[in-house]
């Protein structure tokens, strides 16, 4: 790995990189620079050209995004060192370095004073995720999303993950789809709803937004003694896309009590207090980038983002578990199943979410 940072250009001596952080995509490191001036840190990430095929196309929207951020940051009078990521150059003036067995290798200045929480521990955390992801949005509401590439192509395409989803079921290629058909009906009874949201888009009714598609708790860095949301990373699945695509990804997986894969469904149920804190954060900090019918779909990014989920797990389920690592057997159809019974409870309270929707509109 030393070999690795000798492309880029240092003042100072180079620690050794210690893995860092909690992160499953990358690889990620930490090395500490030491010059008369001081020590500085930074992150070193081999980037994982598995999922990622495009690594340049992706660092060209990282650098895009994150120059932008701190524009914004310069106009509002925030610190631009802390308020998004900052790629160091290599000393040919890339933003990554592919070696010469291939991998690619990025820089990130460290961002000192931070705390990054690994899992939400109470409502104030999903809360102030809701305003960081929300901030996120706001920031960048003018940036010309449609310049972006598409790291991972059809990502939110959700007709077409059912087009997916009917072709593993009518392959069957592990004679599973007769044990499911009650799964597989809750699937297709809800086929038409697959192109709501991108036939508004289709139609220039909702605009294309830059959406993070990985917005966990995990990526945010908030400031150690604030506590507030400072800065969005992981920026490898920006795209340009829906903001309730965002917004509904982080309903999806955070506004429950259970385990992803929960076997007893009577424990799996969508909290409208935590779809309603989410709700609030995310609207006070972006409601007003937002366009009247952008709030208004809001909850069919919910549904959808837990139904594509909910396909997924189950096409996996019936191909074999090639996707989605599993640890016993009937993980994926548990995945699906607790994705059906929060679609189910989201369709119960589907006017209760409009209400919340308005109430913070
Ligand atoms: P992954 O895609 O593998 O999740 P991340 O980009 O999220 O990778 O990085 C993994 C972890 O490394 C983050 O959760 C965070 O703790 C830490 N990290 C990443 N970038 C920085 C940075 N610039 N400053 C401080 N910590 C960082
Ligand atoms: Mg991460
Ligand atoms: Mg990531």
């Amino acid at each position: 790995m030393k070999d690795i940072l000798t492309a880029w250009k240092w003042n100072g001596s180079v620690s050794e990189p210690i893995p860092y952080g909690e992160g499953h995509i990358n690889q990620t490191y930490a090395i500490t620079v030491t010059s008369v001036q001081g020590a500085k840190r930074y992150i070193l990430q081999k980037i994982n050209t598995n999922t990622f095929k495009d690594p340049a196309g992706l660092m060209e929207n990282v650098c895009g995004v994150t120059d932008f951020l701190r524009e914004k940051a310069k106009q509002r009078g925030a610190d631009p060192a802390r308020a998004t990521l900052h790629v160091v150059p290599t000393k040919e003036e890339k933003p990554y370095y592919q070696a010469t067995d291939g991998s690619c290798w990025r820089i990130y200045e460290f961002v000192e004073n931070t705390v990054c929480l690994q899992q939400v521990q109470s409502a104030e955390d999903f809360y102030q995720s809701a305003v960081a992801f929300g901030n996120f949005q706001h920031q960048l509401a003018e940036y010309p999303a449609h310049t972006l590439h598409e790291t991972i192509p059809h990502f939110h395409d959700t007709p077409k993950r059912f087009a997916d989803f009917q072709r593993a079921v009518a392959e069957d290629r592990m004679g599973r789809a007769a044990q499911v058909q009650r799964e597989i009906e809750f699937v297709r009874a809800r086929e038409a709803e697959y192109h709501v949201m991108v036939d508004l888009l289709a139609a220039g009714k909702l605009p294309l937004r830059v959406t993070h598609n990985d917005t966990k708790l995990n990526n945010i860095l908030f400031d150690k003694t604030t506590g507030e949301g400072l800065c969005v990373i992981d920026l490898d699945t920006v795209m340009p896309g829906l903001a309730a695509n965002d917004f509904g990804d982080s309903i999806r997986f955070g506004a429950n009590h259970c385990a992803e894969d929960e076997a007893d469904l009577s424990k799996v149920n969508f909290s409208m207090e935590l779809f309603e804190i989410y709700t609030k954060g995310f609207l006070q900090a972006a409601g007003e980038a937002f366009t009247p019918l952008e709030k208004q779909t809001l909850p069919w990014g919910a549904k959808l983002m837990t139904m594509e989920c909910g396909m997924r797990f189950l096409a996996d389920y019936l191909e074999g578990d090639h996707y989605f690592h599993i640890n016993y057997e009937t993980q994926n159809l548990n995945r699906a199943r607790t994705q059906f019974k929060l679609t189910a409870d989201m369709e119960r309270n589907w006017d209760a979410m409009q209400k919340v929707i308005e109430k913070y509109c």
